[in-house]
């Protein structure tokens, strides 16, 4: 059924995005408890009267609606949206271990074999927008890829577009420092795209820092001009044998090949050493959860 503001009580702040607060709710007729999101409304886009504002609203929520098609393991399930009080509302699955972001902030890198099967998952999930929904998911990041105590890892945020979406909502696609050499020079990109931003990911997790460049120590004292240059023009120093296997090391390196048409797609990475290692290697991702959970002290 549709759902209404009326229907919700917070329960607990979970974070905040460029948007707003992300909280933990309860929906009321169901009993079901959702994440639910602001959306961040670009209120510079023209001067759309405020008439018009209201009905350009309403249609982002239905362009929206395409997210009820999406069925995967590795997507966080939508609930859906509405607007209430000049504002988007996104109602999406609880993950009670939050963000990869948050977690690795708080507890320090991730070690390899749960990063081995962070990286299956979020393939899985890059293929499937993919091959089923022509997807591209424009925005991978440690903070767009969830986790729970039951050892899933799920996909949020990703591209939907849609006319109303591009006039009224802020890209949340902006400039990052996840994006791939062909996207800052503003040439096409497909989903090879979103490997260089998994390629980056994994290595900020296995760090446990942002990886580059090397020698600033401070990531923030790099103007973003600089960040991107560096993206473009230099080599991202490769992880080091002496604390990863070479199978993530070659994997990460093969995320992170600056030219996109020699870069691999999800597709075949999904065939990589590392990644068939990984399958096989059935990490217990559920005990990690668990483990993770206290570590959080929740
Ligand atoms: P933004 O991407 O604009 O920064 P986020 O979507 O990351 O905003 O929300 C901020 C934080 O809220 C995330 O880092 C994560 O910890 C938490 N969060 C977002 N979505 C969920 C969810 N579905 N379940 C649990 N926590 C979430």
């Amino acid at each position: 059924g549709d759902l209404h503001a009326s229907d919700f009580d917070d329960l607990a702040d979970l974070g905040h995005g460029n948007g707003g607060a992300v909280k933990k709710v309860i929906h009321r007729p169901t009993g079901r408890i959702m994440a639910r999101k602001t959306l961040f409304i670009d209120r510079t886009a023209g001067n759309v009267l405020e008439a018009e504002a209201e009905r350009l609203k309403k249609q982002v929520v239905l362009e929206l609606q395409i997210l009820h098609q999406c069925h995967s393991p590795y997507i966080v399930t939508f609930y859906g949206a509405f607007v209430h009080q000049g504002e988007i509302f996104i109602c999406m699955e609880h993950m009670d271990l939050g963000s990869l972001d948050h977690l690795y902030r708080k507890l320090g890198h991730i070690e390899e074999p749960a990063l081995g099967k962070i990286t299956v998952d979020v393939l899985e999930g890059l293929i499937y927008l993919y091959l089923q929904h022509r997807i591209v998911h424009r925005d991978v990041k440690p903070n767009n890829i969830l986790v729970n105590t039951a050892g899933e890892v799920k996909l949020c945020d990703f591209g939907v577009s849609g006319e109303a979406i591009n006039s009224l909502v802020k890209t949340f696609v902006g400039t990052s420092q996840y994006m791939s050499p062909e996207r800052i020079l503003g040439l096409e990109y497909s989903v090879t795209a979103d490997v260089w931003a998994l390629g980056i990911s994994l290595m900020e997790l296995a760090m446990g820092r942002f990886p580059f460049p090397p020698e600033a120590e401070d990531v923030s004292k790099l103007s973003v001009v600089d960040m991107l240059q560096f993206i473009v023009n230099e080599d991202i120093p490769p992880l080091s044998t002496d604390h990863f296997t070479p199978p993530f090391v070659d994997f990460v390196s093969a995320c992170l090949i600056k030219d996109a048409r020699k870069r691999p797609t999800p597709s075949q990475l999904n065939q990589h050493k590392f990644v068939e290692f990984s399958r096989v290697n059935h990490f217990d991702m559920a005990e990690w959860g668990q483990k993770v959970k206290f570590r959080l002290g929740k």
